[in-house]
């Protein structure tokens, strides 16, 4: 949806396809960091999106059986907005369909679900998609599959993936909050299990975090012993776990860290998710996808309006955005590996009750350490920049 917007805003007639006919799916995460609202800021959207619903995070914190420690403080930011913006996807997409909208190159097809590649003279050139109106084919000197981890078209391409594994998944699920519980926006760390609670007003968006294959286990064990490991981390949820009175309350996540070794092939360029998942660690898929949007627009848009790309201009943008997904990769490894495995793996232990781990003291007493996991956050590797010429392109319409 990024890069369609852009590239309709560049003059460059795009056709977004969208299998599903709205887009509200909950959950699918809505943390819109400062690197995406920088974007938003370049491109003069930024009042009008956050007039949209949101909520404002301006820290983050850990809990270690009960101590707390503010890890992340994005208040020094160098940048417009100094918070993460907690808003619906749904919400987010259907304010940036409605911008593209405004321009005339820019045409959603809601209900359209592409199956196939149309492949001529040795290179990708359109798509055949099933629609509400029946069958459709779009011809393009581009095609982009944008279409998420489980990606029809990388798969139709041919594309390698590469597994980096992970040692967890997540249970996503839902509570209410109360007027007196704690404000913070913390990862809770007790008795061997991990819980991050997001503070979305009046309730709590929470991810229990368990070691890899560990939802049957605990589907096994029942809902009542579910309901007493997420009590034993935060006891003021007790008066309000009988909420989740069924299985189907609590969503499965099942978490995949990989990346495609070829992003493009003649006609054809993979991003977002589709050419890398992350691990929630972080919540930053959302905004690295937005990302390579602005990378590949940036990239793409001249050859666009002069033609056809050629693969070593498709080639550009792998370039350009797989250092920051590698590194970004990286670093949710190390965390998988080094702090959720062992603290998972700590349940029934001695080590069940660990003070602060070192990392966390130093972080206590020395606040400014807090703005390298900020920038880490909040604007990833390689934030991205709208060039000047997708700006200026539509001046008029945008001021
Ligand atoms: C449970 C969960 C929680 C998450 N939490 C966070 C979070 O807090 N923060 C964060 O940053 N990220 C989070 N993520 C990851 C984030 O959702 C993704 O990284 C991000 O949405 C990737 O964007 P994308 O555009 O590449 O792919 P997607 O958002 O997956 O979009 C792909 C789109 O393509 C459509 N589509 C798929 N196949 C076809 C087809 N054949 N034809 C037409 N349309 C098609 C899909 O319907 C979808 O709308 C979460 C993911 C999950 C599953």
């Amino acid at each position: 949806m990024v890069l369609g917007y852009l590239l309709a805003r560049a003059g460059i007639r795009v056709v977004v396809l969208e299998k599903h006919a709205d887009f509200l799916r909950d959950f699918r995460g809505d943390t819109v960091h400062p690197s995406t609202l920088e974007v938003m800021h370049e491109l003069r959207l930024l009042d009008r999106f956050l007039k949209r619903p949101h909520q404002e995070i301006k820290e983050l914190s850990g809990i270690v059986n009960g101590e707390q420690v503010k890890i992340v403080d994005f208040s020094h930011l160098p940048t417009q907005c100094k918070f993460i913006a907690l808003m619906p996807q749904w919400e987010f997409l259907n304010f940036l369909s409605e911008e593209g909208q405004k321009f005339s190159e820019f045409d959603l097809r809601m209900e359209a679900r592409a199956t196939r590649l149309i492949e001529l003279d040795g290179r990708v050139a359109g798509v055949h998609a099933e629609s509400k109106d029946g069958s459709l084919e779009v011809l393009a000197d581009l095609v982009v599959a944008a279409d998420g981890r489980h990606s029809d078209l990388r798969q139709a391409a041919r594309l390698e993936l590469i597994d980096l594994g992970s040692p967890i998944d997540v249970l996503w699920m839902r509570l209410s909050r109360r007027p007196d519980d704690p404000e913070a926006t913390a990862g809770r760390f007790a008795a061997g299990h991990i819980l991050v609670m997001i503070n979305r007003g009046d309730y709590w968006q929470c991810a229990f975090v368990v070691p890899k294959g560990g939802n049957d286990e605990i589907r096994a064990a029942g809902l009542e012993a579910f309901h007493e490991q997420i009590v034993r981390i935060a006891p003021f949820l007790s008066s309000r776990i009988g909420e989740l009175d069924d299985w189907d309350k609590i969503k499965l996540l099942t978490v995949a860290v990989n990346r495609l070794r070829r992003w493009a092939k003649p006609g054809l360029l993979s991003i977002g998710d589709a050419a890398h998942a992350m691990s929630p660690v972080g919540g930053v898929g959302i905004n690295l996808a937005v990302q390579d949007a602005v990378a590949a627009a940036n990239l793409l848009a001249k050859p666009l309006l002069d033609g056809r790309p050629t693969l070593q201009q498709l080639v550009a943008v792998q370039r350009r955005r797989e250092w920051p997904t590698q590194m970004t990769q990286r670093v949710q490894l190390f965390i998988h590996n080094h702090v959720l495995r062992r603290a998972l793996s700590s349940a029934g232990t001695r080590d069940e009750h660990p003070g602060l781990p070192l990392v966390l003291k130093i972080i206590r007493h020395f606040a400014v350490l807090r703005r390298i996991p900020a920038r880490l956050v909040g604007f990833g590797f390689r934030p991205e920049h709208v060039s000047p010429d997708i700006i200026g392109a539509s001046r008029s319409l945008s001021a």
